[in-house]
């Protein structure tokens, strides 16, 4: 059964009658003249289909929970849908561990993870009641055991190892391979858990946590890391006696960005994972354990579409021509960070004739600021809503304030409704934290 990461488009885009593109029930060319541009719009109901597709592909292996990796939207709307929804949260940061407690997000489902998590931010995962922490490193092991006796606490740990998958992705979107920013070598787990045994007393190791990569195609690298993880437990169980029940295997399903994109659906993700679960489990003779995926991009991803004006534009002689917009590398920072690629609609022209090659440039003073290169969309007028497709995930929470541009509103769209999720930013807040030193005034 296809899922929703495998259109480009999110489940209710359609063309109304007034010749535009509606998605969830809601004019594009309205939402634009609404709330201004540039505006995310959120589907509400391609977010609902694919936490249930998770939720169905995986009904047959009872033993697993899906936590919503929160750094590819984080915003307390979205912790309501993720907790109504039944997903716990992946968190990496303070800043996500108080924006979940603050939506009133139930934190016994929720992960902390991360390769450099500070004193305070460790602070605060234990006094918010953050479930588990999934350790990356010998330092980090030492800090939050110290941080966990002074509060007289046990934690519940995961270590983070890197099992030596290499996915074919984006360099820069590559966790699982060997030589990786990310987590304890395999030969570097038993000197973890000697100090977790003979040192670290306020330290509860309850499983083992990976992520091999974002943006993955492939089934066959699912199969293979969690032949890589039983074999580990299997290997701790006959060293230390150990038996090590949460296996959590990251995220990282990948969606369809343009046409050349093939992503695989949920359903055959989780039949390979459930398949390699069984499979590991009775070649090392272990109890199946109980499983966490953390998938971000997929879940976000195509629900979100990004709206924008249409400004100048210039024709080089001989060369491209090049269609300014009101937004970019600010809002949107993954085609000038990893040249990802987009499609993209004029979302009040939709049925025009695609002949023209244009190159959508962002309004940033950076000559990377292009939004799409060379792609191929009706002749575009001025003032034309122009609707980027797929920037769910990594759109706003990599966004900045690059040239003291303000960061975009967030509508949710829903049976021809808007809700504001995210306010646009205004001129105010942008300076709120500046402070002119007494002696320069
Ligand atoms: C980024 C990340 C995820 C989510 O990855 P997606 O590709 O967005 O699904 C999950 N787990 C960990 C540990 C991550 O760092």
């Amino acid at each position: 059964m296809k899922t929703a990461n495998q259109d480009i488009k999110p489940i209710t885009t359609k063309i109304n009658k007034n010749g535009n593109i509606e998605i969830g029930g809601c004019d594009l060319v309205e939402l634009a003249n609404q709330y201004g541009t540039p505006l995310y719009v959120y589907d509400e109901a391609t977010i609902r289909a694919i936490t249930k597709s998770y939720k169905d592909a995986f009904k047959t292996y009872p033993k697993i929970s899906m936590m919503f990796a929160a750094k590819a939207f984080m915003t307390k709307a979205i912790c309501k849908i993720m907790d109504e929804e039944g997903f716990g949260l992946d968190l990496c940061s303070g800043g996500e561990i108080f924006t979940a407690k603050s939506a009133g997000f139930d934190m016994s489902k929720t992960l902390f993870n991360g390769n450099n998590k500070s004193f305070d931010e460790l602070n605060l995962a234990i006094s918010s009641g953050v479930k588990t922490i999934s350790v990356d490193n010998f330092f980090e092991l030492a800090l939050l055991n110290d941080i966990a006796q002074s509060n007289n606490k046990t934690v519940r740990i995961l270590l983070r190892i890197t099992p030596g998958i290499e996915c074919h992705t984006h360099e820069y979107i590559q966790t699982g391979h060997l030589d990786s920013k990310f987590g304890f070598d395999l030969t570097q787990v038993d000197e973890a858990i000697d100090l977790i045994q003979e040192e670290y007393s306020n330290l509860n190791l309850v499983g083992l946590h990976a992520h091999i990569g974002s943006q993955i195609f492939e089934k066959q690298v699912y199969y293979d890391e969690i032949g890589v993880i039983f074999k580990e437990i299997k290997r701790i169980k006959d060293k230390y006696g150990i038996i090590l029940k949460e296996v959590n295997l990251g995220g990282g399903l990948g969606i369809k960005y343009t046409e050349d994109d093939k992503p695989i659906s949920v359903y055959e993700i989780a039949q390979t994972i459930i398949e390699s679960i069984e499979n590991h489990s009775k070649e090392y003779d272990i109890e199946e354990p109980y499983i966490f995926i953390e998938p971000g991009r997929s879940v976000v991803g195509t629900a979100g579409v990004t709206l924008y004006t249409a400004g100048s534009s210039k024709t080089v002689p001989n060369g491209r021509t090049y269609q300014a917009v009101d937004g970019g590398m600010s809002d949107n920072a993954r085609p000038s960070l990893y040249q990802a690629k987009y499609t993209a609609d004029i979302a009040n022209n939709p049925n025009g004739e695609k002949d023209t090659k244009v190159t959508i440039a962002g309004r940033h003073c950076e000559s990377g600021d292009i939004l799409a290169k060379d792609i191929m969309l009706p002749e575009i007028e001025e003032g034309d809503t122009i609707c980027f497709y797929t920037t769910g995930a990594y759109g706003y929470s990599m966004s900045s304030n690059y040239n003291r541009v303000l960061k975009p509103a967030a509508v949710l769209v829903n049976n021809g409704k808007s809700d504001i999720i995210i306010n646009r930013q205004t001129y105010e807040q942008l300076i709120q934290s500046d402070v002119i030193p007494d002696r320069l005034n």
